[in-house]
């Protein structure tokens, strides 16, 4: 069937409605066609930092673009202001897209809008999107699970309400529990972040990644370890948005780097150093 045959097909952003969907971690190409039926269709798009220019341009040539970022250390839209305006929008009977980086309820306040709507009797859908725990490590070559290391993967939020980490995490279950982690909003508790999981047993020299900007053409990875992590930052120019992914799947970027070797890099297909966590030396009966 031809593409806009089928877009046709696609349900229509009615007048009144709020879409709240996903905008992927920055490459366009990355959105769902649903997304893209929304910035076709829609009266008001009310989008975040973290979507990029070039979504924005596929966006309808009368659609009006309201800037909502919220993004750390800069002064930002209030939550409770930004779900006002959706509902002050809908009811004004407009086609409204809300628009968020990655997917809309991964770390994104997504439910907390969406709930605003309900009570609020705005009818609404949600579009996911592909978030950037997700797609910002396939551009990194990094697999999220895999036979040789993993069985199971953890996203995680380095961020807590008071600056510091989130207080509701154990980081004792989680170092033994998950082989993998990948940890959004982490750039600046890195060091932090790092001391506990060495302190729950977490070997030094584990593999560590830090990917910025990930799936834009500024996207940097660092490949570091749990013990020199911090070090390594410090000397790295590495901006946000970032995110850090703990754990042996990192070595595997080795073979799976497909953004490196477009580049030259020669990739390698042995995967004869990687281990299972279970067979890693761990110390996980330490004090404290
Ligand atoms: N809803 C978003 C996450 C919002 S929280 C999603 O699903 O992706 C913001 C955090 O997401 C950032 O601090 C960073 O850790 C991560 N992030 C978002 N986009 C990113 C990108 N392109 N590259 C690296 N990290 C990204």
């Amino acid at each position: 069937m031809e593409l806009t045959a089928y877009m046709n097909r696609l349900p229509v952003l009615d007048k009144g409605w709020v879409w709240l969907a996903g905008a992927g971690p920055g490459d366009p190409g990355l959105i769902s066609l649903l997304t893209l039926r929304g910035l076709q269709q829609a009266d008001v798009i009310v989008y975040d930092a973290l979507v990029s220019q070039e979504i924005l341009d596929m966006a309808h040539e009368a659609a009006v673009l309201e800037y909502a970022g919220k993004r750390g250390g800069r002064p930002s839209a209030k939550q409770s202001d930004i779900s006002e305006r959706l509902v002050e929008l809908a009811r004004a009977g407009k086609k409204v897209l809300r628009l968020k980086g990655g997917d809309p309820l991964v770390f994104g306040r997504g439910g907390e809008e969406a709930r605003y709507l309900v009570s609020h009797g705005i009818p609404f859908r949600i579009i996911p999107g592909i978030t950037a725990g997700v797609g910002g490590l396939a551009y990194a070559g990094i697999p999220l699970t895999d036979r040789h290391t993993n069985s199971a993967v953890t996203f995680l939020t380095g961020h807590g309400a008071d600056g510091g980490l989130a207080k509701d995490i154990d980081w004792d279950a989680l170092a033994k529990a998950s082989p993998v982690v990948v940890i959004y909003m982490a750039l600046s508790r890195v060091g932090l972040i790092a001391q506990q999981f060495l302190k729950s047993g977490r070997p030094a020299e584990e593999p560590v990644a830090v990917i910025s900007r990930a799936t834009t053409s500024d996207q940097v990875v660092l490949e570091t370890t749990l013990g020199r992590c911090e070090d390594d930052l410090k000397k790295a120019k590495i901006e946000a948005p970032a995110m850090i992914v703990v754990g042996e799947v990192v070595k595997l970027r080795a073979g799976l780097d497909w953004l490196g070797a477009l580049g030259g890099k020669k990739l390698s297909a042995d995967v004869s150093s990687v281990r299972p966590q279970g067979e890693r030396k761990m110390d996980f009966d330490h004090e404290g």
